[in-house]
């Protein structure tokens, strides 16, 4: 099933097609998608905002086809669940992503591996033609890094230390990281709640 998929951001594309590789749906970019201001309140909200705002924008093109958005955010147990939701504007809109991670980094300081637990997290949603719509949310514990560590994966990744594999999310390959992150699980848990439709 012909799929677009609400972002911009190239590594989550790509990571959603390699997730949704072995589904019936088939992920494409849709290059004109103007991307839209997310709210503060909750992933799931802010998935839905993107999804309905890629279907409209398909519309408008006279596109009618299925239409998959994620939104996700790293919750740091130290920082009472800081950047989660506004991950994305963590450290201002102009920062780039060496600067965030370094931002991260120097906000925990010194605080021991014992208190640097954190969690990746995503809230994804797929509409189909109909207007019909599931919704799937993941996450995955880990920690925050004391420095940055590979050379893989995208934004907060380098500083994500995965203990049960001994490695941060950015020393994970590519299919490893998409085994077990919390987008692998949000797509899981989304394909469960779809099955009885496709
Ligand atoms: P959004 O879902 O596009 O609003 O972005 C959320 C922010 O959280 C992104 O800008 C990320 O870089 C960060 N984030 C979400 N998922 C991941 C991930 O798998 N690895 C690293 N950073 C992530």
């Amino acid at each position: 099933m012909l799929t677009f998929v609400a972002t911009k951001n190239l590594g989550k594309l790509d990571e959603m097609q390699a997730i949704f590789a072995a589904s019936t749906l088939e992920l494409r970019p849709y290059d004109a998608y103007a991307e839209v201001i997310e709210g503060e309140r909750s992933y799931a909200e802010n998935a839905e905002l993107k999804a309905a705002a890629l279907r409209a924008q398909l519309q408008a093109a006279g596109i009618h086809a299925a239409v998959l958005a994620d939104d996700s955010g790293l919750e740091v147990r130290a920082l009472g669940g800081r950047p989660g939701v506004l991950s994305s504007r963590y450290a201002g809109s102009e920062a780039d992503w060496p600067a965030r991670r370094a931002r991260l980094l120097a906000e925990l300081g010194e605080v021991p591996s014992v208190r640097r637990g954190a969690k990746f997290v995503c809230a994804m949603v797929l509409l189909l033609a109909d207007g019909s719509a599931s919704m799937g949310y993941g996450e995955v514990a880990g920690e925050i890094a004391a420095a940055e560590r590979g050379g893989g994966g995208f934004g907060f990744d380098p500083i994500f230390y995965y203990p049960p594999e001994g490695v941060t999310f950015a020393e994970l390959s590519p299919g490893r990281k998409n085994a077990l992150s919390h987008r692998r699980r949000a797509a899981e848990a989304l394909l469960s709640a779809l099955a009885p439709h496709v």
